[in-house]
């Protein structure tokens, strides 16, 4: 069994595996551990899974594993997680924005006994939007979920250990955020710093879809904020609008009716619209709630690096 297992999902990132791979064995081979590298292919469009499987013909610390379908980083994460051996385990973007330089001090905090530890983004070669966007989320997740223990900046390039990626396995939900799953799960968590880097080549693979949905999860699968504030929103409207009805049938009765159409059509446009944003919200919670009641498998395996060579050795 290897000390480290580095685990990268990768999504068209044909061009940045070999660069990572050669940065990976000057870094582990400096350090004299001993390592492996799980890669799992989300489902690319490109020749990620081709250029991974050469890679481990050459060199059998190389494990390659496709999924079956496009799943997102989180899932893609899990997998390799589920098929990491090491003490500890590294999960480590494909596009060199995590450098993988940091894996020293991250290997030294997890020596001197953390279980879990977050390389913490201290500056970003990204746009500002981006930035800004992520910094919304970890504010959000921090003070309005509750996840305080959740890095300001970021959290994405994290080592665990065998323990906490065995505790992982106990969980069976699809609709989460792995990270914020991570921080919630305790265990001896600490934080080192690291500069992310900009992207080596391609594009980010989360569009703005992905990242809506995942805002959605990581509220949903930790908080009932939205729920309660659905039903403090319903008891101060309901009393507003008693008190209303109130005038309005006392001046009624006195034979002061109020008139015109405007004042109707605001009621019932505003809400009717809150009624619908309500429903939404339930929505969220209801199709999560069936979707993990079937307990689809979170990913499907294509193929993994290897079956050609025991393909062979069997017709041989
Ligand atoms: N990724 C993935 N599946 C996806 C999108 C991204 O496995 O659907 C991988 C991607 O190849 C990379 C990591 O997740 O290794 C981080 O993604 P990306 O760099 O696209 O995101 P960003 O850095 O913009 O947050
Ligand atoms: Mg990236």
């Amino acid at each position: 069994m290897p000390t480290l297992s580095v685990v990268t999902p990768a999504y068209n990132e044909a061009r940045n595996l070999p660069v990572l791979y050669e940065r990976l064995q000057q870094v582990l081979g400096g350090l004299g551990v001993d390592w492996e590298w799980v890669v799992v292919d989300d489902h690319s469009r490109d020749e990620t899974f081709a250029v991974v499987a050469a890679m481990a013909r050459r060199d059998p610390r190389v494990r390659g594993l496709r999924l079956a379908r496009n799943a997102g980083s989180h899932k893609a994460i899990t997998c390799g997680l589920h098929h990491a051996s090491g003490d500890a385990a590294v999960v480590l973007a494909a596009d060199l924005q995590d450098p993988p330089e940091t894996l020293p001090t991250l290997l030294a905090a997890w020596r001197a006994g953390a279980q879990v530890v977050w390389a913490v983004r201290v500056h970003r070669a990204e746009s500002a939007g981006r930035v800004g966007f992520a910094r919304l989320y970890y504010f959000l997740m921090r003070h309005l979920v509750g996840i305080k223990e959740m890095p300001a900046t970021g959290a994405d390039f994290f080592l665990l250990d065998r323990r906490v990626v065995e505790a992982l396995r106990q969980f069976r939900e699809s609709n989460v955020s792995l990270m914020a799953l991570i921080t919630w799960m305790g265990f001896r968590q600490t934080a080192v710093p690291y500069d992310k880097q900009a992207r080596l080549y391609g594009q980010s693979g989360w569009s703005l879809g992905k990242k809506l949905k995942l805002v959605v999860d990581s509220v949903t699968s930790f908080s009932y904020l939205p729920i309660r504030l659905m039903s403090a929103t319903g008891f101060v409207v309901a009393i507003l609008g008693f008190l209303y009805a109130i005038v309005v049938i006392v001046n009624a009765l006195a034979g002061r009716p109020p008139q015109g159409w405007a004042s109707l059509m605001v009621a019932v446009l505003v809400l009717g619209g809150l009624q619908m944003l309500m429903m939404g919200v339930l929505g969220e919670y209801l199709w999560r709630a069936l979707d993990e009641a079937r307990r689809r498998p979170p990913y499907l395996i294509e193929a993994m690096t290897g079956e050609e060579a025991d393909a062979t050795r069997r017709e041989s």
